[in-house]
């Protein structure tokens, strides 16, 4: 177990905020320009009001319960937005550097074993991989180490972060996965994606290009945040995870109808996330008020200990609620 102030070390989130605050003030100057959009996972044009955070306005589906902003940035906006942002530049500086060993202990390696053994269990035992959103490329870089594919390939559009994912001897394509890729159709064995498909105006022409490279019986793996997880649940629009940057909050459900739209089939759901638990320990510090309304909460928050903490983390992942959902699909 590790907890949240090992990744997100608390002096540090503090100093970033006005970076966030500056990055958030972009996207409310430009909200005239925001369009409406039906539902990212089927489509439904039918939702109500789900709540409102710094100025953002978010609906659920009336039919598959997915949470999204909506009215939302469009594209052309939202890459401007990650161009300029201040909230990265501070990440890429001081957070990610500062945080690195922790990182890669606790979460990538992690990451890595984890796709190994999916591919293992899908019988997926080598070819190529192609990572689409490398970012500073510690996931190509840590699964090179394993020596399980014979290829791997980081797509990313930053050129700053292309460069990194290049400097660190990972084949790159600085590109979108929106535009063609100097990759033929139908030649990938696995395409992961972590923590991208929430970002995007558009996740359906993302899933519909992501598939065309894949083989047959290929895998699409990703991650996401869930949408029905205990934090949305509980906090709902409070829950951490729901930022301005975040536009889709899919579901076990609502993420099956999405991919399978783009001829992916979901073989396996799962919400292995373990600091669920200690983000509401955290926001319950900051919030007593919740606790002395509500005897549930009272009963399982005030003076939980380790053990009670580990059942019920455990509980929330064999349950799929936690916050973050691995989704495993496989091309028809
Ligand atoms: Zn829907």
């Amino acid at each position: 177990m590790f907890n949240e102030n090992d990744i997100r070390p608390k002096e540090l989130m503090k100093l970033k905020e006005p970076a966030l605050e500056h990055d958030k003030c972009f996207l409310r100057e430009k909200m005239s320009s925001f369009i409406y959009c039906h539902c990212p996972a089927c489509k439904s044009s039918s939702s109500k009001l789900w709540g409102e955070k710094e100025g953002f306005r978010y609906v659920k589906c009336s039919e598959c319960n997915t949470v999204y902003m909506n009215p939302r940035a469009p594209e052309k906006i939202l890459k401007e937005f990650y161009k300029q942002s201040k909230n990265y530049e501070f990440w890429n500086k001081y957070i990610y550097p500062q945080t690195d060993l922790v990182r890669k202990e606790k979460i990538f390696r992690p990451r890595v074993e984890r796709l190994i053994d999916l591919c293992k269990k899908y019988n997926v035992l080598a070819g190529t991989i192609l990572e689409i959103g490398s970012g500073f490329g510690t996931f190509c870089e840590t699964l090179a180490q394993y020596n399980f594919f014979n290829r791997i390939i980081a797509v990313e559009p930053t050129p700053d972060l292309a460069n990194t994912c290049k400097n660190k001897g990972i084949e790159t394509i600085e590109s979108e996965i929106e535009s063609s890729l100097p990759i033929s159709e139908g030649s990938m064995d696995v395409i992961v994606n972590f923590e991208v498909i929430e970002h995007l105006a558009d996740p359906n022409t993302f899933v519909s290009k992501a598939s065309r490279y894949l083989k047959q019986g290929g895998l699409f793996i990703c991650t996401c945040p869930n949408g029905e997880s205990i934090g949305a649940f509980l906090l709902k629009e409070n829950a951490k995870f729901v930022d301005h940057e975040h536009l889709n909050y899919f579901n076990p459900t609502s993420i099956k109808k999405l991919l399978k739209g783009h001829q992916l089939e979901v073989v396996e759901i799962s919400t292995p996330g373990e600091l669920d638990v200690d983000l509401l320990i955290n926001y319950f510090q900051d919030h007593p008020d919740m606790l002395k309304e509500n005897d549930f909460l009272r009963f399982m928050f005030s003076n939980i200990n380790e053990t009670k903490k580990s059942h019920f983390q455990s509980f929330i992942q064999q349950n799929n609620l936690s916050s973050c959902m691995w989704v495993v699909a496989r091309k028809d």
